[in-house]
């Protein structure tokens, strides 16, 4: 039976803001309209706010503000220093309140508080790699002896629009804010509209940090008429979307009427694949970690297990007594390891893969609410840790992103079956080995479809190496200088270091 945790009451943090407004030019802004949408908290299900829902008027205004920025202010004319102390100081900020920022995430997403906590300092961290990245930047210079000098000059976009999805929102919004401030960009945010609460804390961060005004714009809202707004508005030349890939399919059709950069993260239903000579111990620790930590709504969660045949009964087994035993309650409890999905739509969608999976898969641990729950999460989107193995490639749950904490376990034979396993899906984010044969292990990672693999590893990431997704996972890849990359042109300027010499057109 899944374990809960042992608190009596829901959790409520101190002053919890009861509206979320824009931040447009440096102000608190409602919308022109005064339109509004509810806020719920995962755990009672009830309305604790009420945001702005941004329209094209809202966007209209946040686009203005972030292009004068660009155009008339100091942001993207700054020294890289300049820009590098700011963000620094944001990072600082951020830390300084990691624990009301874990608090406010964690009330808002129903994401663990410990996991939380661990995003809330990831997103300080983003601001300072992106800080000391742009001090330390140089730019290509070609040089052709005694005729040219070819050097580029790198500068940035414009006003960049940044769209977020709603799980772990708070770090995942610092993931573009950090590369797109220090690159010199302007931007406008539009979180997404299941938990806008996080992102309204940036405002005041980045008013504090010395940000002038304008370069930071927020504008909460639904994606179809907000997001919508924002994507095709001709005064921003690029996107950084991340979000479901359908999603990204209809963005990616608004941004060609105006030929946007596009820069696209977008689902995954990667694999962990786990032979017979892996230390089993580790692959099981982190193949639990890895599909049901942060709820399960992760983009690289693993949430396919694939298992080399002799080992695969007692992987199963072993797998499955573990996850029955991960502790499920108050997300704001530190001992509780899955907390309630993110809303009850989502919960819907999840509950019935849970219920598809039944037909597909040999039901191992889970399958529905825990049991169990105290009465005050009675409410809450509750799923508890669901295992199924023997889970076909034809089935719907090895096919489709489910986003929750729901995994499949799948036999395989060789290591040809396993490839052929691995890639046998649309998407390919990330991918996991384990085995403790080198030559399989680089083979295995250089041959399957994945914009990431963790050898031997859970999902540690390192912010120099590339971040993205092949197939229907993404379009692009950020991280380190691919993300100024992004948010930059490299513009090619010609020097001639001896006397020209063009054909005499009309000299003859
Ligand atoms: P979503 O696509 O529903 O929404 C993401 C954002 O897009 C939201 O802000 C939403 O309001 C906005 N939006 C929706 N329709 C829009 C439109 N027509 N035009 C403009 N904006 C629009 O995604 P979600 O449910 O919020 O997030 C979960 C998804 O995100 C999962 O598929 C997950 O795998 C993916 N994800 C990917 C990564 C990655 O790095 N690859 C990271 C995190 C999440």
């Amino acid at each position: 039976m899944t374990q809960t945790s042992v608190q009596t009451a829901h959790y409520v943090p101190a002053d919890l803001p009861t509206s979320i407004r824009h931040f447009i030019g440096g102000e608190f802004v409602d919308s022109v309209g005064g339109e509004t949408f509810d806020v719920l908290d995962p755990v009672s299900n009830q309305t604790y706010a009420t945001a702005a829902a941004g329209q094209q008027a809202d966007i209209d205004l946040a686009v203005a503000a972030a292009k004068d920025a660009f155009d008339n202010g100091p942001w993207p004319r700054m020294l890289p220093r300049a820009r590098a102390r700011v963000l620094h100081r944001i990072a600082d900020a951020v830390e300084a309140q990691d624990a009301r920022l874990a608090e406010l995430e964690t009330f808002d997403t129903g994401l663990p508080v410990t996991q939380a906590l661990g995003q809330a300092q990831r997103a300080a961290e983003n601001f300072r790699f992106f800080a000391d990245l742009i001090v330390a930047q140089a730019d290509d210079t070609y040089k052709v002896p005694g005729k040219q000098i070819n050097y580029v000059n790198r500068k940035p976009v414009g006003v960049a629009g940044l769209i977020t999805p709603w799980n772990t929102p708070f770090m995942l919004e610092s993931w573009k804010l950090a590369p797109a401030l220090a690159s010199g960009c302007t931007v406008v945010l539009k979180p997404a509209e299941f938990t806008p609460l996080s992102a309204s804390l940036w405002a005041e961060i980045f008013r504090t940090a010395g940000v002038p005004d304008g370069v930071f714009n927020l504008v909460n809202g639904i994606g179809e008429r907000a997001g919508d707004a924002l994507v095709k508005h001709p005064d921003v030349p690029l996107i950084s979307f991340t979000g479901e890939t359908t999603t990204g399919q209809t963005i990616y059709r608004n941004c060609a009427a105006n030929l946007k950069g596009m820069s696209m993260e977008l689902g995954g239903k990667s694999p962990a694949v786990v032979f017979a000579d892996a230390d089993l111990d580790a692959a099981i620790d982190s193949t639990l970690f890895g599909v049901f930590s942060l709820n399960g709504e992760r983009c690289t969660a693993s949430s396919r297990i694939l298992v080399e045949r002799s080992i695969y009964d007692d992987f199963c087994a072993r797998y499955a007594a573990r996850a029955a035993r991960i502790v499920v309650g108050d997300p704001h409890d530190p001992r509780t390891e899955v907390g309630a999905l993110v809303h009850p739509e989502h919960y819907a969608k999840v509950m019935g893969y849970v219920e598809i999976g039944k037909t597909e898969g040999r039901l191992l641990a889970g399958g529905g609410r825990p049991a169990g729950l105290p009465e005050w999460l009675a409410r809450g989107n509750y799923v508890s840790p669901t295992v199924f193995a023997d889970v076909a490639p034809t089935a719907r749950i090895f096919q489709e992103e489910i986003f929750g904490p729901v995994v499949t376990i799948t036999p395989f034979e060789t290591d040809a079956d396993a490839l052929a396993l691995a890639n046998g899906v649309k998407y390919g984010l990330a991918a996991y080995i384990w085995t403790t044969d080198l030559s399989r292990a680089h083979n295995f990672a250089q041959s399957v479809d994945a914009g990431m693999v963790w050898l031997n590893s859970h999902n540690v990431r390192d912010l120099r190496t590339p971040f993205g997704g092949v197939k229907a996972s993404g379009l692009g890849h950020e991280g380190g200088y691919r993300s100024i990359d992004f948010y930059t042109d490299s513009q090619a300027v010609h020097i001639t270091l001896a006397p020209v010499h063009p054909p005499r057109f009309g000299g003859k």
